[in-house]
């Protein structure tokens, strides 16, 4: 390759790396104030219904406690998303090293769940009981399973809450680590299964399509493989392979 070439190709991959951090803190921002704003709206109703009843001649001491509790508890709520992320950031200077692939995808199911604590859903997640080792960087694994968790969320959105499932399972297959994360959505059309993967492939109005394809370039970098298929039943399934460190 010619020296300007080579120059140029450096610089296409820089912007690229640009863009995709771009894209992932604005999605992580999007979903975090979109997730604060929920406790916070509760506090806030709770907090003029007190100032409401407060006016009254006698209040009903045992409502004022319930109102108070609630407070309290969404107030907890916002701040562990919160610590959450803060925890998530200051992991972020971690390189690669050898970790239980488990414990990268239980700590993104968590940091998810307390982001989705508004919004209901049956997760079942099976995590292998012996560990998984595999050379990798934890910060950047649950950066994959955040995206394929919020894809999952998004693709069941218009279904009634007690039809959306989410499936998260760890395990351990001959010498490699595999994850599964599955939802029941509307799956992917055949012909798009290796698209999805694409920079900007995208079917949502306000999206940049650059998840998935972070997905893959994350994965791909840990020597791992990822697919989309569609599950039987409906819905898609994403699966992870990487392979287990030696010794
Ligand atoms: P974005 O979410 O910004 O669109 P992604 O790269 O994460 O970008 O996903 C690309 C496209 O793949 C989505 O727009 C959607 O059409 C499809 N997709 C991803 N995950 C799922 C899923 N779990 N179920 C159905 N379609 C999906």
């Amino acid at each position: 390759m010619s020296i300007p070439a080579e120059a140029q190709l450096r610089q296409r991959l820089a912007e690229l790396a640009r863009s995709y951090r771009f894209s992932m803190a604005r999605e992580v921002a999007a979903t975090i104030a979109h997730q604060i704003n929920s406790p916070l709206g509760a506090v806030l109703t709770n907090v003029e219904t007190l100032q409401a009843l407060l006016q009254g001649p006698a209040p009903d001491l045992a409502e004022l406690r319930a109102i108070a509790a609630d407070i309290q508890s969404d107030s907890h709520r916002a701040a562990g998303v919160v610590r959450h992320l803060l925890n998530l950031l200051e992991r972020s200077k971690v390189e690669l090293e050898v970790i239980d692939l488990s414990s990268p995808v239980r700590d993104a199911v968590d940091f998810y769940a307390t982001l989705a604590a508004s919004t209901p859903l049956h997760v079942s997640s099976s995590i292998a009981p012996e560990p998984l080792p595999v050379k990798g960087n934890a910060v950047l694994l649950q950066h994959v399973m955040i995206n394929l968790l919020a894809n999952a969320m998004e693709a069941m959105s218009g279904l009634p809450r007690d039809q959306r499932r989410l499936e998260i399972a760890t395990a351990r297959v001959e010498n490699s680590a595999d994850v599964l994360v599955a939802d029941t959505g509307p799956g992917i059309p055949s012909d798009k299964l290796d698209e999805v993967f694409m920079p900007f492939f995208s079917t949502k109005e306000q999206a940049m399509g650059l998840g998935l394809s972070i997905v893959q370039s994350i994965v791909e970098a840990h020597d791992g493989k990822v697919w989309a298929e569609n599950r039987r039943g409906g819905g898609a399934a994403f699966r992870i392979t990487l392979p287990l460190a030696q010794g």
